[in-house]
């Protein structure tokens, strides 16, 4: 077998952990605002230890980072060129069109959410 010549490993930890929906569906999310567990409950669906656990997974690869402000912790993508990998993702896969989160939702009563009155 031939000898390595280059350490593909951190590459493929890198997809390892963009490797699952809803880590993915995280990061778009955090794609144009930082948001909090409660936002991220109520934009997916997920339960809250559910979505926790899937940002620790994307804090331990250094691609989010929380920000305290007070009683609350907001979560933002620290590395914005992963936004890249996703859209050649989506592009390699003949998808044209972007999804967008909204920026706010009515069901949602995060601090950013509930500002816009
Ligand atoms: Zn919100």
């Amino acid at each position: 077998m031939a000898k390595r010549k280059y350490n593909y490993d951190p590459q493929a930890k890198l997809f390892k952990t963009l490797m699952h929906p809803a880590r993915l569906a995280i990061l778009d999310v955090l794609r144009t605002r930082e948001a909090c567990v409660c936002h991220l409950e109520a934009a997916l669906g997920y339960r809250q230890a559910y979505i926790s656990q899937q940002l620790m997974e994307l804090r331990k690869n250094g691609i989010v980072e929380p920000r305290r402000d007070g009683l609350n912790i907001f979560y933002r993508v620290s590395k914005p060129y992963i936004f890249s990998v996703l859209d050649s993702a989506r592009t390699v896969l003949g998808e044209e069109t972007q999804f967008t989160w909204p920026e706010t939702l009515p069901s949602c009563d995060c601090p950013h959410c509930s500002q816009q009155e």
